[in-house]
């Protein structure tokens, strides 16, 4: 009979607790260190979610509570240029339908994990609890195998222990200061400049690519009543403690007049404007090659899953590291359900299971975090101008073809 402690209450090790749950044969417990559930009123942090964490979502019974969240539909992609907007306002922009089967909307974090807690009915929450102080506890507990699920963040103690030295996530030369504006919705109006449009148009992503100087900005509305923005830069390292806050630091990545058009540097000012600072954040941006899946923390012979960001960081170019941390969670809780139902439950049991979940796993997430590192890189290479139109112009539409685009929100894994 093996029990499972799930460390981390986010994403990742909420989708394992509700699955597990939601099965109801395993046993398990869950713990966080911060001091309490995030509130949905604090921090930045919109994430855009595709397809596939939609439908994880729903198959834990919370998709509709967090659509209600971010009540728009995303139907349309727009790729504008900043080096190609004409003199007098208009701007070049390649718009794109997206696949009619594809949903991508953009929803507070906060409100997603508000409503997994809220359906997390079979366990509470133990908050201010660190993974590091229970390992011996768990190491010691006799009779019965355990498992503990690293749900705990790009930095994870978990992964740490597993593979034995310090594994820190690789900072991508890039950081992305990101906001939540608060502007009311309104009906498109024929005389809209198309920046201004594109603020109101539910769901569509617009993008604006820099001249080759490691800039990018992108806007895409929430909901009637809040607008998400980003802008990524590069940053050298040694920089990264230096850098100015977030809304000052955007305004002067777009106050030169060489830029933006003067249609859409007035659309940024307002989104700046219209943001409070306590919704304006910079991250860098990191990953960690390859992912870690499984393996047992050596000093305590404990048996350990990673999932999510534990178990693979992920640079944010596709939007896919909730839904990536959805889709592990649900598939490790299957395979520990379905063992478990079938009485195989011993720690040989267990560790074969984890290693079916590496199997299950480690091609997706491998490509999808590769795929995430190249666009980066593309997007924030510094080029030389005649470079930089070709990219613009060619590879970024070619690469960003929905058809193509979109293959990451396919979901890779079975139902139970
Ligand atoms: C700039 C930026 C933009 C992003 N945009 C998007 C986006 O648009 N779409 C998207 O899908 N993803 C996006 N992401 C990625 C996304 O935020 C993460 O992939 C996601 O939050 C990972 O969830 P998680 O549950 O694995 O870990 P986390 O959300 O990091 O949660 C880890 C949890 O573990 C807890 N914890 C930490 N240490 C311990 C410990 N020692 N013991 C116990 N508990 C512990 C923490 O308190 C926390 O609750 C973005 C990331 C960045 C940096």
């Amino acid at each position: 009979m093996f029990v499972a402690t799930i460390a981390g209450a986010s994403f990742g090790g909420l989708a394992t607790a509700l699955q597990l749950q939601r099965r109801g044969v395993v046993p398990f417990s869950v713990l966080d260190a911060s001091d309490g559930p995030p509130t949905a009123q604090v921090g930045a942090h919109a994430v855009g979610l595709w397809t596939n964490a939609w439908w994880v979502l729903d198959a834990l019974g919370v998709g509709e509570r967090a659509r209600e969240c971010c009540r728009c539909r995303a139907d349309v992609f727009r790729v504008g240029d900043m080096g190609s907007e004409l003199a007098d306002g208009r701007w070049v922009r390649r718009a794109f339908a997206a696949p009619a089967e594809h949903e991508f909307r953009r929803v507070r974090s906060g409100d997603v994990m508000q409503a997994m807690r809220d359906a997390l009915t079979g366990a509470s929450i133990e908050y201010g609890g660190r993974i590091e102080d229970r390992l011996d506890e768990i190491g010691r507990r006799s009779g019965e195998p355990t498992l503990v699920v690293g749900a705990d963040g790009a930095d994870s103690f978990v992964r740490r222990q597993l593979l034995r030295r310090d594994a820190t996530p690789r900072y991508a030369g890039y950081v992305a200061h990101r906001g939540i504006a608060r502007i009311p919705w309104r009906a498109p109006n024929m005389s809209d400049s198309p920046s201004t449009a594109a603020l109101d148009a539910p769901g569509c992503v617009t993008l604006l690519l820099g001249r080759g100087d490691g800039t990018r900005i992108g806007v895409q509305r929430m909901d009637d009543e809040r607008v998400f923005w980003f802008g990524c830069e590069n940053v050298h390292q040694s920089q990264l403690d230096t850098l100015p806050s977030p809304l000052e630091r955007m305004a002067s990545l777009t106050a030169a007049p060489s830029r933006l058009s003067s249609s859409m540097r007035a659309a940024v000012q307002q989104l700046l404007q219209a943001t409070p600072s306590e919704d304006a954040s910079t991250a860098r941006c990191r990953d960690l090659f390859p992912p870690v899946f499984q393996g047992i923390c050596p000093a305590r012979n404990v048996l350990a899953a990673l999932v999510g960001d534990a178990a693979h960081p992920c640079t944010p170019n596709l939007s896919q590291g909730v839904g990536l941390a959805l889709e592990d969670g649900y598939a490790l809780a299957n395979l520990l359900s379905n063992a478990y139902a079938a009485r195989r439950r011993s720690a040989a049991d267990l560790a074969v299971v984890l290693r079916a979940y590496q199997r299950q796993r480690a091609r997706r997430v491998a490509t999808v975090m590769l795929r995430s590192r190249l666009v980066g890189a593309a997007l924030q290479m510094e080029l030389p101008p005649p470079l930089v139109a070709l990219r613009n112009r060619l590879a970024i539409p070619l690469a960003l073809r929905p058809q193509s685009f979109v293959s990451h929100a396919r979901l890779p894994i079975p139902a139970q």
